[in-house]
């Protein structure tokens, strides 16, 4: 195990590039976090299996971040965000999806740092996404 990283996000950061600026600053490789707080708005999405598309959906209003969690690998050289977001409204109802971005109200952060793996994201044809590849 790495290093363990809490993280206070700053008040109307957006989140994924917050956590790439941490993990190049850091020199974060591989890692694990979770998240939780408030966003002022978002943008999730669905990834389409057959069409291997994200479908995007915009959240204007203010939600909790009830629940993210998520990864950092590399991908062409950077640390690459990979994070999934469950957002509830004032009612209590939730939107839930891959988190595209996200402006930070409010944020915790617990992050921990992953040593002795190297993972590299490369691009699977049977998926269409960025796949971890062990070498
Ligand atoms: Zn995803």
């Amino acid at each position: 195990m790495g290093r363990t990283l809490i993280i206070n996000v700053e008040h109307n950061s957006e989140l994924i590039q917050f956590l790439a600026k941490i993990a190049e600053e850091n020199k974060i490789v591989i890692a694990t976090f979770t998240a939780i707080g408030a966003l002022k708005s978002a943008k999730i999405a669905f990834y389409n299996q057959e069409k291997h598309d994200y479908h995007s959906i915009p959240i204007e209003t203010p939600h909790e971040m009830v629940s993210c969690i998520g990864n950092i690998s590399i991908k062409d050289g950077k640390p690459f965000i990979h994070a999934h977001v469950v957002l509830a409204n004032e009612a209590g109802n939730v939107k839930a999806g891959h988190l595209l971005e996200g402006i930070v109200f409010a944020s915790e952060v617990y992050l921990t740092e992953l040593k002795g793996l190297k993972l590299d994201r490369k691009h699977d044809e049977i998926t269409g996404l960025s796949l971890w590849n062990r070498e």
